[in-house]
């Protein structure tokens, strides 16, 4: 059945390729949209289609649509640009989520909130699992963000007992792949394009921290099979359990780059996580989801992505 879906961030990294999946399965697609860190570059594969229409719009205000389905993965992920406005952070998480549960409820929508794996916060369990309450600061510099998305997912929940809506909540773990901003300061992108372009790569701390990183296509996958399984409301992890310290990745994408770059060592950022691995035993058994991109298939595909886009800016 075609049906109207609401995607909110759907210009950013992952809400486009959620856009895209969408009208390539017959929806008719609102993709709703601020753009402060999203842009129109991810969507022009389907910015003619007649079943796709983008709104601007900040989901901080109230929206009046007509829609039978709401993916809410509207607010900046990466901690410079969440760092960057933190009291707008907040209200993106906790307004936007109150605005988009109100639409849910109003139209009947089943509503996907994107959670994150930074609700666990500095984890002292590893790896976390869905049950793990997490170890988060109040009062940090990642806290607009962390808290924001944790105060967003007890809203989710008490929409569900109190109003009966149909929810859905996954908790996003670093993702990767090509249509990551090449300013956004995240480690992949950032290590990438120091290494193409022969600088520094720079390492904070000593590198010895660790992250899992889930390529793109593995992640769109495990949204919609979460957002069509029944009487499943979540919270599900989605990530790739291939964990990685931030040094060895480094290393990593100057072998794949062939890149003449040296690693240098900046300051750690404060509050930044130690480990972090999904565990992801629920969306296996449930969804019979798992990752299929190895770290090198899928560094390989962006690396690739990155090169075309400098050479394109270098021929400007
Ligand atoms: N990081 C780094 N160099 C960079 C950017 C990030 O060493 O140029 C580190 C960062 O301190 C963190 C990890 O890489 O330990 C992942 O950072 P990112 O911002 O990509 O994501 P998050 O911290 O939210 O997982």
């Amino acid at each position: 059945m075609k049906k109207r879906v609401l995607v909110t961030g759907g210009a950013g990294f992952i809400g486009s390729f959620i856009c895209e999946r969408l009208v390539e399965e017959g929806h008719y697609v609102i993709c709703c949209d601020n753009f402060y860190t999203g842009t129109k570059n991810n969507l022009v594969n389907i910015l003619d289609n007649k079943d796709f229409e983008i709104l601007r719009h900040d989901i901080t205000f109230p929206t009046y649509l007509e829609v039978d389905e709401i993916f809410n993965f509207a607010c900046p992920a990466s901690p410079v640009h969440y760092q960057n406005d933190p009291v707008q952070t907040v209200k993106t998480c906790v307004h936007g989520a109150i605005n988009m549960l109100g639409l849910a409820k109003r139209t009947g929508s089943r509503i996907m909130q994107a959670s994150t794996s930074e609700i666990y916060g500095d984890p002292e369990v590893h790896p976390q699992s869905e049950s793990y309450k997490g170890a988060v600061s109040i009062d940090g510099p990642r806290a607009c963000y962390d808290e924001g998305k944790r105060c967003a997912e007890t809203i989710f929940w008490d929409y569900q007992r109190q109003h009966n809506v149909d929810v859905k909540v996954i908790r996003i773990f670093n993702t990767y792949g090509p249509r990551m901003q090449k300013h956004d300061g995240r480690v992949v992108s950032n290590f990438i394009i120091q290494a193409l372009t022969n600088k520094n790569i720079t390492v904070y701390g000593d590198g010895s921290q660790t992250r899992s990183f889930c390529y793109v296509d593995d992640l769109v996958n495990g949204i919609f099979l979460m957002m069509k399984k029944e009487n499943l409301p979540g919270p599900v992890n989605l990530g790739n359990p291939s964990e990685i310290s931030i040094y060895n990745l480094a290393q990593e994408i100057i072998d794949l780059t062939g890149s003449k770059s040296k690693i240098i060592n900046k300051e750690l950022p404060v509050d930044d996580p130690k480990q972090r691995c999904p565990n992801i035993e629920i969306a296996n058994k449930e969804l019979g989801w798992q990752p299929s991109f190895d770290r090198e298939v899928g560094l390989k595909m962006t690396i690739e992505y990155f090169d075309e886009l400098l050479n394109k800016e270098k021929l400007k």
